[in-house]
């Protein structure tokens, strides 16, 4: 389509051209106007030739913009049908790894705020004994225990002993 827009513009150029110099001849013979009408046209033509080549440059454009953004967002599918929406704790929701689908990463959870702009922000604990998980993209914090996680697997080892005792 380019080419052949290039060559109709190109064509144009040379009647355009070959109506200049028979225009010229033409003074003497008395069809100056009739040149003149002929050479105004042939310039019109050539510059709606010139405009829809610059429209079908825009559009082509356009067109690999949506192909692009389609094929991002197809595959943000396939990552996203990987994961579904986990209540953490009461009334704190991510996403996290579903437990059917086959993963070679460890298990993590994901951002909501983030999931839902398309972008794929694992949340991390800031450090080993944090209780807290943080989105580094957003700064999403979740807060799913008061109890550092290593606390809970030793209160759990004494669990024999009533609750006081921990506060002595
Ligand atoms: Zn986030």
């Amino acid at each position: 389509m380019i080419s052949e827009l290039a060559s109709a513009v190109s064509a144009a150029a040379s009647v355009a051209k070959l109506a200049h110099g028979a225009l010229k001849l033409a003074k003497q013979a008395g069809l100056q106007q009739v040149l003149l009408d002929f050479n105004t046209q042939v310039i019109e033509l050539q510059g709606k030739i010139m405009a829809a080549s610059a429209k079908y440059e825009e559009l082509a454009k356009i067109k690999d913009e949506a192909v692009k953004k389609l094929v991002a967002y197809e595959n943000w599918n396939k990552k996203a049908a990987r994961y579904l929406l986990t209540e953490l704790a009461p009334g704190i929701l991510v996403y996290a790894q579903k437990p059917d689908v086959k993963n070679t990463e460890p298990p993590h959870y994901l951002c909501p705020y983030c999931f839902e702009k398309l972008k794929r922000s694992i949340l991390q604990r800031p450090s080993a004994d944090s209780t807290n998980y943080v989105c580094h993209e957003c700064k999403f914090q979740a807060h799913p225990s008061a109890t550092p996680p290593h606390l809970h697997r030793i209160f759990k080892l004494f669990s024999v002993f009533s609750p006081e005792f921990f506060l002595i």
